[in-house]
């Protein structure tokens, strides 16, 4: 996802400090203090400009998000979003999904989307991906028992690879589709990246996982 250098971003992160958690690392083990309640913590990593997660807040209010975005110049599209919403239920994140340790404690999180991550194409890139054994490390700690990940996608690459990537680490698959929008799922919000490939006629993969216990 592409954004114009915005040289106000980090103004506006620091001004909205309401939805945007500067300190984040303050908060492992503590999320529940930010919200204010013992609700489930659902987190989106790669939140590009928020229409998922808000989407996903407005239909679970007993539910928390909190999304995590690389890019300040992207991630002030989702906090514009966020108080367009006037949700509660949701905290946005500047960060990089290589230190979700640092963010999250062990058992924190219910669930984890990757929606569309960056595929990195190149063999030599692998590791960057977001279903690459060290992120799945991270993901397992951070994880309840019983939490789940979902992945989806348009790109058929990083379907396959994760796919492996899943088997290989041991992790349980509960659902696999190749054509999510061919089955109704009236829960099922679309992302900007869903809502433009799926125009294209393109083909939107999911997958389902569960680590074993
Ligand atoms: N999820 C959105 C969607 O489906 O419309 C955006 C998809 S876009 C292809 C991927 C997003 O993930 C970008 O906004 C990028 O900045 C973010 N991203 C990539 N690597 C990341 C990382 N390591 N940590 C956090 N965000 C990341």
């Amino acid at each position: 996802m592409r954004a114009r250098n915005k040289p106000w971003a980090d103004d506006y992160l620091r001004d909205n400090k309401d939805i945007v958690e500067l300190s984040p690392s303050d908060y492992k083990n503590k999320w529940e203090d930010v919200f204010n309640n013992n609700n489930p913590v659902h987190l989106e990593i790669g939140t590009g400009k928020g229409q998922f997660i808000v989407g996903m807040s407005e239909q679970n209010n007993d539910i928390n998000f909190i999304g995590i975005e690389l890019a300040k110049s992207i991630l002030v599209s989702a906090v514009q979003k966020v108080l367009d919403s006037n949700q509660k239920n949701i905290r946005l994140i500047n960060e990089d999904a290589n230190n979700l340790t640092e963010l999250f404690g062990e058992n924190e999180v219910d669930k984890i989307y990757l929606n569309f991550s960056d595929p990195w194409p190149k063999a030599r890139h692998a590791k960057r991906r977001l279903t690459y054994k060290s992120f799945l490390d991270q993901y397992r700690h951070i994880l309840k028992d019983d939490g789940e990940l979902v992945l989806k996608t348009d790109n058929r690459g990083l379907f396959e690879y994760s796919l492996v990537s899943f088997s290989q680490y041991g992790l349980i698959l509960d659902e696999v589709l190749l054509d999510l929008h061919e089955v109704n799922d009236p829960t099922n919000v679309m992302t900007e990246y869903e809502e433009k490939f799926s125009n294209k006629g393109q083909n939107i993969y999911r997958c389902k996982a569960r680590f074993p216990k």
